[in-house]
């Protein structure tokens, strides 16, 4: 019997730019899925929202609390904008360490989000105090208005809200977070070294059909929606094309079921159990194998000013499928993980 060795793909330890743990149960349940990655930006969006260095410092502990012993993450903390976010405490949280970047919200947005942005005067101050101290800000490019269709927020916002704000605080470091559009990506790359957009695993992986053709399916709801077959082209083309402006954020947002499987479900995919894995499908059904370790380990930590992982991770790729679990427990509740309904033949090699 010949033994033929598998495909072996070996990668600095990658980076999660935009993850959600949440709090309490969900979090000692979910962070250990996000373990194996070796920065992760926290979202701030808890009820209620950490807004303060203060509270962005103690839900940093409660993280490392609910991570196994030995895990290679440090979370890096986010502070949520709103319009009575105090500048002087933002740039100290940044100067201690405690503080990577701050997360703009516009109200109502998403998941917690009613504490966001109304009027981008009030947080004129905060964002001239970041571009001086040369903190980032994470932002959620969707327009709240209800007379723009659902499937065009993030353009919109592009437009009304972003290009107005970035042409108002020159210097300002912005993340485009989840970039989802065509228009996303063009605005991106058209913007200079002071701007950067994340790209989630679920909206490389799957276009809209995926959500709503043959069924409904509250899984792959999430917000910014999955959007038209060309638009998850153009990410992928952003993703495995080596642009240092496009990094991993997966967006990973865990949500009981019962709350996603209701007449009103959650916006939000579990994807951190399998994150990797199916990056490297992706990135080999592109030809990018070669490119990964850029989209997922290096681009990030260089916008945000750190250093490349000094270890490493090795994917391995073998000829029976991945088996995901299909569900976790999280205390009373159990929170389904993202299937993109192919299979996967990419796993991590076992220590
Ligand atoms: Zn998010």
């Amino acid at each position: 019997m010949t033994q033929i060795t598998p495909p072996r793909l070996r990668l600095r330890r990658p980076d999660d730019w935009h993850l959600h743990l949440r709090d309490g149960a969900m979090l000692d349940a979910t962070a250990p899925y996000s373990a194996g990655f070796g920065r992760a930006l926290v979202m701030p969006n808890l009820v209620p929202p950490v807004t303060t260095s203060a509270a962005a410092a103690a839900y940093r502990e409660r993280i490392l609390a609910a991570l196994p012993k030995g895990a290679a993450m440090q979370p890096q903390m986010t502070l949520y904008l709103t319009e009575g976010t105090d500048p002087a405490d933002v740039t100290a949280g940044h100067a201690d360490g405690i503080v990577r970047a701050v997360k703009l919200y516009p109200a109502g947005a998403t998941t917690n989000s009613a504490s966001g942005v109304r009027d981008f005067d009030k947080v004129r101050p905060v964002l001239e105090a970041m571009a001086a101290a040369g903190v980032p800000l994470c932002v959620h490019g969707e327009v709240t208005d209800p007379a723009v269709d659902i499937f065009d927020r993030e353009a919109v916002f592009l437009d009304r809200v972003l290009e107005p704000v970035r042409r108002a605080t020159p210097g300002l470091r912005v993340v485009l977070e989840h970039v989802t559009t065509r228009e996303g990506v063009d605005y991106v790359r058209s913007g200079g070294p002071d701007l950067a957009g994340t790209i989630t695993v679920h909206h490389l992986a799957i276009n809209r059909n995926a959500m709503l053709a043959g069924g409904i399916r509250p899984h792959y709801y999430c917000l910014p929606i999955l959007k038209r077959e060309v638009h998850r082209e153009a990410l992928i083309e952003a993703a495995t094309g080596g642009e240092t402006q496009f990094f991993l954020g997966t967006d990973s947002a865990p949500h009981p079921d019962h709350a996603k499987q209701s007449a009103c479900g959650c916006a939000g995919c579990f994807t951190a159990p399998i994150t990797m894995p199916l990056l490297a499908e992706l990135f080999e059904r592109a030809d990018a194998l070669p490119r990964l370790e850029g989209f997922a380990s290096l681009h990030g930590a260089a916008f945000y000013g750190l250093p490349p992982a000094e270890d490493h991770i090795t994917l391995v790729r073998r000829g029976e499928p991945l088996v995901p679990p299909g569900r976790i427990d999280a205390g009373e509740e159990t929170v389904t993980v993202f299937d993109p309904g192919f299979p996967i033949h990419w796993h991590h090699e076992e220590a």
